[in-house]
């Protein structure tokens, strides 16, 4: 019977507020044998300003023995490492966890309104691999500073992080066929290899890996004129592939054009862990006052039953994410179920319970 544990950790700001919500929609598909139990375990700023820690090992723990870890959001403005950078212990999570995979679907649902006019007929779907472990952000800690007039961060690009990023992706282009009974698309690769060797290795690494999957296109283009075409033409996209850092900034200008950072969700998905959570950060302007889209999150929700469903072979689980993507597909066609950042005036909890509903 598919028993699930599920580490629960809020966060910071919003994010205990749209995780909470999300566990009731994994309540609500339970059935038929599928089960989940949740574990809270605490992260963050305010973790930190009590006791010194924004991660201790306890939840470092707690996430090596679950199957699937569900998070909010973690840091707040005002507290900061004396460097003046904030604490980021969703991404040393990545590291530690070897949570290689980025995965950020960009789809733009029905009744949502996005900042672009689409032609008749086309919709935004498409989904960013991010490589999540190197980049610009292996110098995460790392990077120095000399006296007042210098400060260094190095990007790191090697043949084993690219290969297993671009890997993921040509298998998800193809997954993504299977189950749209779609032709098979292409995979972009999304650099600035005409400038820097780092990146013309990542592109030359990923066109020795696009060998092994001949049937799908693949597609090419600078970071700098991806974030015109992103606007212009998203459309045209079906699996784009880049380096973490221009991954974190292509993901964001992605949502905003879905309906915002609360429409986002995203997965880090490594060989043995994954850990899923909404794209956007604590959002302390909005926190606390009941008005979080929590659509993110129970969209991660539902990529997190997705992967459950793969590394365990298991139906249910996998029907479990089909039934709250079409829930929420179905509860954002009511302007009731839309919070106030997507054009309604619904409250968080009104919004999850639209989706619970519809489940
Ligand atoms: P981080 O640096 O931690 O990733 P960020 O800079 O991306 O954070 P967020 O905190 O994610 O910033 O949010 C930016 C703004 O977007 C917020 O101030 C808020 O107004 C809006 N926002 C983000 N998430 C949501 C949400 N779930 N619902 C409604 N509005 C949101």
């Amino acid at each position: 019977m598919p028993y699930y544990r599920i580490a629960l950790i809020g966060g910071d700001g919003i994010g205990p507020e749209v995780v909470q919500e999300a566990a009731r929609v994994l309540k609500a598909v339970e059935g038929g044998g599928l089960h989940f139990s949740f574990e809270e375990a605490e992260v963050g700023a305010a973790l930190y300003r009590r006791t010194g820690e924004d991660l201790p090992r306890e939840t470092i723990e707690l996430c090596r023995q679950t199957d699937a870890i569900l998070f909010g959001a973690a840091g707040l403005p005002d507290v900061r490492h004396a460097d003046g950078t904030e604490l980021v212990p969703q991404i040393t999570l990545r590291m530690v966890l070897d949570l290689y995979a980025g995965v950020r679907p960009i789809k733009l649902f029905p009744g949502v309104p996005s900042p672009l006019a689409l032609p008749e007929g086309a919709t935004i779907d498409y989904v960013i691999f991010r490589e999540n472990t190197e980049g610009l952000f292996a110098s995460l800690g790392g990077g120095s500073k000399v006296g007042e007039d210098l400060a260094v961060d190095t990007l790191v690009i090697t043949r084993k992080g690219t290969e297993r990023i671009v890997r993921r992706a040509f298998e998800a282009c193809q997954g993504r066929a299977e189950r749209s009974g779609r032709s098979l698309g292409k995979v972009t690769c999304v650099d600035k290899a005409n400038v820097f060797r780092s990146y013309a290795f990542f592109r030359q690494v990923f066109q020795e890996t696009a060998r092994a999957f001949p049937g799908v296109r693949t597609d090419f283009a600078y970071i700098d004129a991806m974030t015109m075409y992103a606007i212009q033409a998203p459309w045209q996209y079906d699996v784009i592939v880049l380096e973490n850092m221009f991954g974190d900034i292509l993901s964001d200008l992605g949502a905003a054009t879905v309906g915002g950072l609360g429409m986002a969700p995203s997965g880090d998905v490594g060989d043995r862990w994954a850990l899923f959570q909404p794209s956007h950060g604590t959002a302390p302007d909005i926190a606390g006052k009941g008005i979080a889209n929590p659509t993110a999150t129970i969209l991660s929700a539902a990529m997190m039953c997705r992967w459950l469903g793969r590394q365990h072979r298991d139906p249910l689980a996998a029907a479990a994410a089909d039934r709250i993507e079409a829930a929420v597909g179905n509860a954002l066609q009511d302007p009731t179920g839309r919070t106030p950042d997507i054009g309604g005036a619904a409250t968080t909890r009104a919004a999850s319970d639209a989706v619970i509903k519809a489940c």
